[in-house]
């Protein structure tokens, strides 16, 4: 008998029919012998409509007064889920119970909408687990100190799901989507990508950082930090499946590096649209100049993430660095208002038709050579690198946005991504 937690996205909870059949498997796991814990999504488009409401009423930019009540609005989505699919578990004959994040408690800090898990206490749900029966807990939502009701931010009950497998040291958190695992990349834009059997944790985040967006990432990283076994499986699969079969369909994330660093060098091309291009040229190459650049722009609340700055000749050099697509109005603003004249830039330029692509892999780390066979494969493909990054398991390039989808197949194909690994 293991403890298992299932988490079901707003798809699979999209109607009574579909919440019947997430009924029917976690009835087949219990019925198993397992102690179940089950998480559900709002029903897909519950969140949006919620959200559309409140905006209905007061287009007001984010106060925390009116925050607060986003979150007392939004996360009711996930209590209807929970009442529901306690109904259809006990028309499946079996003893089940709801609770909201304020019930268990799930306790959380007060950022209202983007809301951080502090603690769970699992008391009243061990308790019901040992009366036998299945707890759903409602997904994306807990409670601060002063008994608000907080959300952890889009896409949040991934993150509730894992957290809720870390408190109660699950055996493993089982995340059903409408993917049926995690990919070598997007297979609407490499058709023959793969899924993956396995990935490790590292590798996982880092695809999930660079616009991967199967899994919520700081799922990833609860998952990481408490070392939760995580698997992303299909829920489009009969409710009926066998399931040792369906235990170990899907994409499991692993710790075990070793036994995957004799296979794939690169195990994933991720690709990420959100970043645009800021350029200051002609700066005085002395001490102090990049902070003097990015230290305003970190105080604006700007996130940097590529950063590329030359060698000068004749003192003066050009910096550029990338923002999200949501910030590049404001990094421009500032830099031509203060920044630029403060550190005497010539002239400030920027690009919005920018892409990131990246290769991601554990196996980087003990092989030599993956970064050259990178760039050979994109100059093969007449595609101009802009900015280079690397870190120990990836190496991004910023290429013209144009070129993305050459880009990523190119690279699919260099590293054989394509090819079946031996098991
Ligand atoms: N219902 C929330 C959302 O739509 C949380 C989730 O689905 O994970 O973002
Ligand atoms: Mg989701």
């Amino acid at each position: 008998m293991a403890l298992i937690v299932h988490k079901y996205g707003g798809t699979s909870m999209g109607s009574p029919e579909r919440i019947r059949n997430v009924a029917k498997r976690v009835a087949k796991w219990a019925r198993a012998g397992h102690q179940m814990v089950v998480v559900p999504s709002a029903m897909s488009g519950e969140t949006n409509r919620l959200l559309g409401l409140a905006k209905e009423l007061s287009p007001a930019s984010s106060t925390p007064a009116l925050m607060r009540e986003l979150d007392m609005i939004a996360s009711t989505g996930e209590q209807v889920s929970v009442g529901l699919l306690a109904i259809a578990l006990q028309a499946e004959g079996m003893d089940a119970v709801s609770y909201t994040g304020w019930q268990v408690p799930v306790a959380t800090d007060s950022s209202y909408t983007k809301a951080r898990i502090e603690s769970i206490d699992d008391t009243r749900v061990r308790a019901d687990l040992a009366a036998g029966k299945v707890v759903v807990i409602t997904g994306f939502q807990g409670v601060d100190e002063a008994n608000n009701i907080t959300t952890l931010g889009r896409g949040g009950s991934d993150t509730s799901a894992v957290a809720i497998a870390a408190a109660m040291k699950a055996d493993e958190c089982l995340i059903y989507t409408d993917v049926d695992g995690v990919y070598t990349t997007d297979p609407r834009i490499v058709p023959e990508a793969r899924r993956l059997h396995t990935i490790s944790f590292e590798e996982m985040l880092e695809m999930a950082s660079l616009g991967s967006k199967v899994l919520q990432i700081r799922s990833v990283e609860f998952a990481g930090k408490y070392r939760v076994p995580l698997r992303v499986l299909s829920s489009f699969t009969p409710w009926d499946i066998d399931i040792n079969e369906e235990a170990k369909s899907g994409t499991l994330i692993t710790f075990e590096e070793d036994e995957k660093m004799e296979q794939a060098v690169v195990s994933g091309i991720a690709f990420n649209r959100d970043e645009a291009k800021v350029t200051l040229l002609g700066v005085p190459d002395k001490p102090g100049i990049a902070f003097q650049i990015l230290g305003p722009v970190a105080d604006a609340k700007i996130d940097v993430d590529v950063i590329i700055q030359n060698v000068s000749q004749d003192g003066k050099t050009d910096f550029s660095f990338t923002v999200h697509r949501n910030d590049y109005q404001r990094a421009i603003e500032l830099l031509e208002k203060t920044v630029g004249p403060a550190v005497q830039a010539a002239k400030v330029i920027g690009d919005t038709r920018i892409c990131k692509v990246s290769i991601v892999g554990i196996g980087m780390r003990s092989h030599v050579g993956i970064a050259s066979k990178m760039f050979r494969s994109l100059s093969e493909e007449g595609i101009n690198i802009q900015m280079i990054t690397t870190s120990e398991i990836k190496t991004s390039v910023v290429i013209d946005e144009k070129y993305m989808e050459l880009a990523v197949r190119a690279l699919h194909r260099a590293f054989d991504l394509d090819q079946e690994l031996p098991v």
